[in-house]
């Protein structure tokens, strides 16, 4: 396949972008626009919803709206896919020889449901064991939100994390968990508040029941500064 504007490796096209895939379904055409093009033809496509709606574009408030809305969609809420925005994932040597977990948790989420287009909002909790490398902290926020920042759904954002991590650190033994609120069910629909959704992939040895557990129990620490 060839794609345009693009020579990394990108994870988003594999060789077959169906529906069971953990790759975000794109298509084959989707970096033939620069991204001002793309800022363009969507303004005008959100400006078209809003004048269907019956709403006044000449009226102050709203005049800048398609605007402002195709800037965010391109560059803040879908910005995450542009593999020129994946985050560097450069490591370092394990210097201190730290062979137990590692995690971090409560690492703030915000992505979009991708059937409704409406906010995910939650926290994402990873955990790794070294097999010679390590990566930097906020890398791994990097990653969580670079992820996010697409039309996705929680099971395939979960495993695409995990994935990511696990070729950044060459070792399978990655986990992550996520716990978010999607407002398609919150705010519309069924319109239930308080339900959360509970996703999590455990490669390598977090397979592994106790380790499994361990990971588990650290992300129920309820830390206060
Ligand atoms: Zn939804």
């Amino acid at each position: 396949m060839k794609i345009e504007k693009n020579t990394g490796d990108f994870d988003a096209l594999g060789e077959d972008h169906i529906g069971t895939s953990s790759n975000t379904p794109l298509r084959e055409d989707a970096f033939k626009l620069s991204t001002e093009e793309k800022i363009e033809i969507i303004k005008d496509d959100v400006r078209h919803i809003m004048e269907t709606l019956g709403l006044d574009l000449t009226d102050d408030s709203l005049k800048g709206t398609p605007n402002r809305v195709a800037k965010m969609f391109v560059k803040e809420l879908f910005g995450g896919l542009d593999p020129a925005k994946k985050p560097n994932a450069s490591t370092f040597e394990n210097k201190y020889k730290y062979g137990e977990m590692l995690v971090e948790k409560n690492i703030t989420l915000y992505s979009t449901c991708e059937h409704h287009l409406l906010p995910i909002v939650g926290k994402a909790h990873i955990a790794y064991i070294s097999s010679g490398r390590v990566v930097g902290l906020s890398k791994m926020n990097r990653i969580v939100d670079y992820y996010a920042k697409r039309p996705q759904v929680q099971e395939r954002l979960t495993i695409q994390i995990v994935q990511e991590l696990q070729k950044v650190l060459n070792t399978k033994d990655v986990a992550c968990v996520i716990d978010a609120k999607h407002l398609c069910v919150n705010s519309r629909g069924i319109r239930d508040v308080e339900s959360s959704t509970i996703t999590s992939e455990f490669g390598g040895k977090f397979k592994e029941e106790t380790t499994r557990r361990e990971f588990l129990d650290y992300i129920k620490f309820d830390t206060k500064f």
